[in-house]
């Protein structure tokens, strides 16, 4: 009943004619995405993929992935997205984990998925950007009818490196995300069939898959893509396309308020923008509101809660800083320890249960007993909630510092690095310290034309927080790292050698 690829065949009866996705010059319609898909899945069916295999996307977004993915779909398969620059050895990794039978690639991943899949026999299948070229798959009749899958069936593995470890597959099944995409178009979005979405969220992680793809799909609105995020790309496609919904990382807003010429968006049509999958430091979401004249929704969620867990809900107060209150049909705690929860004010671990979490980790049911010990997903996040059920993110339970025996966690430095008008992009980080075992390290990109030094934005923190808390060592960097949906990658910035000694 809550088949995804169900969602598509019934917008594409309703609203055959409407565009479903853009990319520049390029507009495929509800009934030509159903028949591309259904191509797909003919042909898949006849290359001998079966419901319940595997069947991986190495695509950016063009509209071969919506295409290949419910074609996979419609024929029954299990979606394996994955991040399109992951090199030979990864790709092997997770062919093997998750069994993937064949996979649809893009031709500059061509040469690294087909290294990737040398020793597992995963067929490739090169797609141009409206799907499979001709002749990588076998002609056959298309597959017309929706292959029956249950509720509680997989639609995706998503890998997600969680907490420890090994990228670990987490098992959505299509409730997973047929309720969660839902409840993006009732509950936080009231998005409807005159809606444009933005899409330069990727497609292969989940934020842009399920609150981007299927909330789409399921509203009958319009997504139009951007292969891979780049702030003036953003902002030509807002004005060009009248998007009304944006979603996006925090680092994506940041990167429009900070263009040269955000000036020249006008943004008219934009009503509404979701924040998610990282902290919005609170000077972009006040300084994108007052640029653009359109109010920022903050979220939160997981790969392994299909994500959306919190939302500052539109019918609500919005409390700024806050990840919101819990969305129907998801239950949030905050936990010790030992699992037993804790009242207002106390920080503690996020525990969800609902129907937005994960059966479990694929063929790892260590991992899974872990993760969901007693019922509850143990997210890896600490956090607070206040006495109206609004959450505030302390940090990652892994990123915290210990300095000198204090707990120091990076999230509340970088805000207050953030609040320096100069500052664009923040993370804070431990350097080792032979006295106080963590040092608190910040490494900084400044706007281009910034007058403030190093000494000036250590000084600004200095005078903002508490003073074990203060980066006591503070370097400039270019750009900071990202994950490919634009997540500052804290783990792998790294203090300069004058700094660490090394
Ligand atoms: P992923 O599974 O890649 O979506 O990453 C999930 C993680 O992103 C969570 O465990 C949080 O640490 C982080 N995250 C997501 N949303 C937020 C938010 N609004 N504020 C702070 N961290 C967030």
């Amino acid at each position: 009943m809550t088949n995804l690829a169900t969602n598509l065949v019934r917008t594409a009866e309703r609203l055959p004619d409407r565009t479903a996705i853009r990319l520049d010059a390029v507009e495929v319609s509800y009934a030509d995405l159903l028949r591309r898909a259904q191509a797909v899945a003919g042909s898949l069916r006849a290359a001998g993929v079966q419901p319940g295999d595997r069947v991986s996307l190495i695509l950016p977004n063009v509209p071969a992935y919506p295409v290949a993915f419910f074609g996979a779909l419609l024929a029954g398969a299990v979606v394996v997205p994955m991040n399109p620059l992951l090199k030979a050895g990864e790709i092997d990794y997770y062919f093997t984990d998750s069994g993937a039978s064949l996979a649809f690639v893009w031709p500059d991943f061509e040469a690294e998925a087909r290294a990737g899949a040398s020793g597992t026999g995963t067929t490739i299948v090169v797609c141009d950007a409206m799907g499979p070229v001709a002749g990588q798959l076998p002609d056959a009749e298309p597959l017309t009818t929706v292959t029956d899958r249950d509720d509680e069936d997989d639609c995706l593995i998503l890998y997600t490196s969680g907490t420890t470890g090994r990228p670990k597959g987490a098992e959505l099944t299509h409730r997973n995300i047929h309720l969660n995409a839902l409840r993006c178009v009732e509950t936080i979005t009231e998005m409807t069939d005159a809606d444009v979405v933005m899409g330069c969220l990727p497609l292969f992680h989940v934020f842009g898959l399920t609150v981007g793809l299927q909330a789409a799909v399921i509203a009958g609105a319009t997504l139009t893509l951007i292969p891979r995020f780049d702030a003036a790309k953003a902002m030509e496609v807002i004005d060009r396309d009248g998007v009304t919904i944006m979603m996006g990382v925090p680092t994506m807003y940041a990167a429009i308020l900070n263009h040269p010429e955000h000036d020249t968006l006008s943004a008219a049509t934009l009503r509404l923008c979701c924040s998610g999958g990282a902290a919005m430091p609170h000077e972009v979401q006040r300084g994108f509101e007052q640029a653009f004249g359109c109010i920022i929704l903050e979220g939160y969620g997981l790969s392994e809660t299909s994500p959306v867990a919190s939302f500052n809900l539109p019918d609500r107060e919005r409390k700024s800083g806050t990840i919101g209150v819990q969305i129907p049909g998801c239950e949030m705690r905050i936990v010790d320890e030992q699992g037993n929860p804790l009242g207002p004010g106390e920080v503690g671990e996020i525990a969800i249960c609902g129907d937005n979490v994960m059966k479990g980790y694929w063929n790892k049911p260590e991992a899974t007993a872990a993760a969901i010990p007693d019922g509850w997903f143990r997210t890896g996040d600490l956090a607070t909630v206040d006495e109206d059920g609004y959450y505030t993110i302390v940090d990652r339970k892994k990123d915290m510092i210990l300095r000198g025996g204090m707990n120091v966690y990076p999230r509340e430095v970088e805000e207050a690095l953030y609040s320096h008008p100069d500052v664009v992009e923040a993370a804070v980080v431990a350097v080792p310290d032979p006295v106080l075992g963590e040092e608190i390290g910040a490494a900084i990109a400044l706007r281009p034309g910034a007058t403030a030094t190093v000494e000036d934005v250590r000084q600004h923190v200095k005078d903002r927080i508490a003073a074990y808390k203060y980066p006591r060592h503070v370097w400039r960097v270019d750009e900071l790292p990202k994950t490919a949906t634009g997540k500052i990658l804290r783990r792998e910035v790294k203090a300069p050698s004058d700094v660490t000694g090394a």
